[in-house]
């Protein structure tokens, strides 16, 4: 038996990164999972690796979280193909990193739209499946951005941080129907969305980070697997920190 065998996972930015390490763990431990990403083809893409490995288990949804009227219409699919929601991962998640001074309105709302409204979307499209399925969990991919601030990044900062209000919020309103809510906090993780870096940056960043290394995307997969498992049940409106030990 996995540990997470008879469960439903929605899993947003699925499709690379991060999200496609958590959803292919998900269904490693017996989880059926919904793989939501912008495109079609990543989600697709995603979810056919993900099938090849465990048959049947993975569905993609091609969703932009950050529209509210698709992503309670796309959830309504996302329903009625598994029947019910137990784990909601709010993954997706973009930069548009530029210096407060020259940010743009576009610049702001582009990140604050996907990376917190979308969590908020996703929580509205799935809440009533995840109250009524008894030990459901939210987990929210923040960043240590959000615990610790960064140049550069007022956009994404806020974002983060506020996913952290957010986490603590739904964790006291949900904890009555004993659905838990909680958040990962990721240092720097080597994706597509830190493969822009030069050498000179990643070994500034190293240089802060006392374990040494970059973390990969299964690094984060391991920590929200323990958060959505049933080992994780007493824990809720918590933040755990996956840095190598940068922020402590
Ligand atoms: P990637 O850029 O590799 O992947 C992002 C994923 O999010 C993609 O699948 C993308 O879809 C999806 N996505 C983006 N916008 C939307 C949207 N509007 N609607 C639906 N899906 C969307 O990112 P990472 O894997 O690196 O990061 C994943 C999460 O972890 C993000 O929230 C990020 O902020 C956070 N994080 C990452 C860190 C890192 O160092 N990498 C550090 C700290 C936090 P598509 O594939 O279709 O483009």
């Amino acid at each position: 038996m996995g540990k997470l065998t008879d469960k439903v996972a929605v899993v947003t930015g699925g499709g690379r990164g991060i999200g496609k390490a958590i959803a292919h763990r998900f269904a490693a431990e017996g989880a059926k999972v919904a793989v939501v990403s912008r495109s079609e083809s990543s989600c697709q893409s995603a979810a056919d690796e993900i099938n090849q490995a465990f048959p049947d288990s993975a569905k993609a949804f091609a969703i932009d979280v950050a529209d509210t009227e698709a992503t309670i219409a796309a959830g309504k699919l996302i329903l009625e193909a598994f029947g019910k929601v137990d784990i909601l991962v709010n993954n997706a998640g973009v930069t548009r990193d530029q210096l407060a001074l020259r940010m743009t309105e576009e610049d702001w709302d582009v990140v604050l739209d996907t990376n917190l409204k979308g969590a908020f979307n996703c929580v509205k499209a799935f809440q009533r499946s995840l109250l009524k399925a008894g030990g459901a969990r939210i987990i929210n991919i923040s960043s240590v951005v959000g615990l610790m601030g960064n140049p550069g990044q007022a956009n994404y900062a806020a974002s983060k941080a506020g996913l952290l209000g957010l986490t603590k919020a739904l964790a006291k309103e949900f904890a009555a129907r004993k659905v838990t809510v909680n958040a990962v906090a990721p240092g720097f993780i080597a994706t597509d969305m830190t493969a822009e870096l030069n050498d000179a940056q990643k070994e500034t960043i190293i240089k802060n980070v006392p374990l040494g290394v970059l973390g990969s995307p299964d690094d984060i997969a391991s920590a929200t697997l323990f958060l959505a498992s049933s080992e994780a049940s007493y824990i809720t409106g918590q933040v755990l920190t996956v840095d190598g030990g940068m922020v402590m």
